[in-house]
């Protein structure tokens, strides 16, 4: 199966294709990317992101000479701070055990670090600064007064005890206490952190610096916590297909969907896609996938949801509990993911980095699919990215699809602020119109750059001007 495990990358970096640009323009880029190649050994998945963005601003360099003399991007490319500590803490056998925490604090050109934490055993310092470059652009979209970051550790709460998973997220917090806060830097979630691991980090904030602030988000409901965040990445990436579908005419009612992921991101696109008279026909976690002809209804999402989020099960349940349905296991040996060899319209990869390769987007372009959204962070390779832009599919790429998640943790920043809750009502309809806009945003900047209907160049575009007219404002810092 050619899903990478979280382990390792089997992406190459691209390199930056700037063909059309005058020669300063290619000179100047290969120059930057040699000097981060040069000096961010061994982070292919950062590598891969840092070349993508560039791709794109080359676009802007040859109009806007002012970010070069200013060395923008190669500030943009070096987090303004690294945080990287040891997190000890004693298993439930008593057992001392370390695991290593960090925290990328990218850019804070706009506002506040903010973004989430990942707890996977796979999770390193390139993994999360790939993940910190990302978010400094996406937050930008979202118009949100957001600047960019990202943490986690390499712990894994697969097979812990809530006792441990707590005695986990206390060590963890004690040290970073001290670096973050709810005007500096605000952290959520991401894999393998949900509500539970939110509320024990919180707990041990609190208790440490004896205040109650919105300091990470995701919370509870009834401890400050906004109403659509755990749907809001998700819904937003469904919110960007019909978007998108509406350039043609088309809206999502009656089409095929593809989903990955079994977590947070994937039961929420595929909530909102019934609730568009959409049909999910899969799901996934990282032992093997489950397809259902019949579609995934609101039944089947509540046996996923209890399964995944309460049990902590394998999506291989869903098979036995729904006939009809077939599970497929990971091959570790091939070189394509079968679940992207379905017929259907529309591709929604909600698990993680770099899940399809060149050989499944040839597949899902062979099978008919024409509207990818990315919920996840980054999961299509270079490969795969240059088929749907070479095909003119509509393609979504993460930055701008998955801004959902961070635009209503924006919104929870706002409602502690102003200690006052919105409806459910009032927050999905802000997240609506956020995706809108940023939909908008990226067609704009497409149109403007020359590349109209691209929303890679468009994302990386319109959420680089604006932090690099910040970053212009306040001088060499
Ligand atoms: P969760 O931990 O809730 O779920 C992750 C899901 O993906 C699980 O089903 C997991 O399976 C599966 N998965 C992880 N690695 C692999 C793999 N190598 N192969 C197949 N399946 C895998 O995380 P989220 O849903 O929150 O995050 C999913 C993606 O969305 C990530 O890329 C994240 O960065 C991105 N994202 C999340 C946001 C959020 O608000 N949560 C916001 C924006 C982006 P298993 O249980 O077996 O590990």
């Amino acid at each position: 199966m050619s899903t990478p495990t979280l382990a390792g990358s089997t992406a190459e970096p691209w390199s930056v294709k700037t063909t059309g640009h005058s020669a300063a323009t290619q000179d100047y880029i290969a120059d930057v990317l040699a000097s981060v190649r040069a000096k961010n050994p061994a982070e292919p998945e950062f590598l891969q992101a840092v070349v993508e963005v560039l791709d794109s601003i080359s676009l802007v360099l040859e109009r806007h000479p002012e970010y070069r003399s200013a060395r923008i991007i190669e500030r943009i490319v070096e987090p303004e701070r690294l945080l990287m500590f040891r997190v000890p803490w004693v298993d439930d056998t008593g057992t001392p055990q370390i695991n290593r925490g960090f925290r990328i604090e990218m850019n804070s050109a706009i506002g506040p670090y903010k973004g989430g934490f990942r707890f996977h055993p796979s999770v390193n310092l390139g993994i999360l600064k790939f993940l910190a470059f990302e978010q400094v652009f996406k937050n930008s979209l979202t118009t949100l007064p957001m600047g960019g970051g990202k943490g986690g550790s390499d712990f894994d709460p697969k097979g812990k005890t809530d006792t441990e998973v707590m005695h986990f997220c206390q060590s963890f917090m004690s040290e970073l206490f001290r670096h973050i806060g709810p005007d500096t830097d605000v952290p959520a979630g991401d894999i393998g952190v949900g509500g539970r691991e939110i509320g024990y980090l919180f707990g041990q904030y609190k208790r440490l610096k004896n205040e109650f602030t919105g300091v990470l988000t995701g919370k509870g409901l009834n401890w400050g916590g906004s109403l659509i965040r755990p749907e809001a990445t998700g819904y937003g990436a469904v919110y960007f297909a019909a978007e998108m579908l509406a350039t043609r005419g088309q809206t999502l009612e009656g089409k095929t969907a593809l989903v990955s992921g079994s977590g947070n991101v994937a039961q929420y696109t595929v909530e909102k896609l019934i609730d568009l008279g959409a049909k999910p026909l899969t799901l996934s976690d990282s032992s093997g996938y489950i397809f259902d002809e019949a579609g995934i209804d609101r039944r089947k999402l509540a046996f996923v949801m209890e399964l995944k989020n309460k049990r902590r099960g394998r999506m291989a349940e869903y098979a036995t509990q729904f006939p009809g349905s077939v599970y497929t296991p990971v091959d570790a040996a091939a070189d394509v993911n079968p679940m992207w060899n379905h017929k259907a319209d529309c591709a929604f990869p909600s698990a993680t980095q770099n899940e399809i390769n060149g050989k499944d987007a040839g597949n899902l372009l062979r099978n008919g699919v024409y509207v990818i959204s990315e919920g996840a962070n980054m999961p299509s390779t270079p490969d795969a990215i240059e088929q749907y832009i070479q095909q003119h599919i509509l393609y979504g790429p993460a930055k701008a699809a998955n801004a959902g998640g961070v635009a209503v943790s924006g919104l929870e920043m706002s409602q502690n602020s102003m200690r006052l809750s919105w409806t459910r009502e009032e927050v999905d309809s802000r997240l609506h119109t956020i995706m809108k806009n940023i939909h908008a945003a990226c067609i704009g900047a497409a149109d403007r750059f020359g590349v109209p209907g691209n929303y890679l160049h468009g994302a990386n575009i319109a959420g680089f001007l604006k932090v690099a007219d910040a970053m212009m404002d306040q001088g060499i810092v």
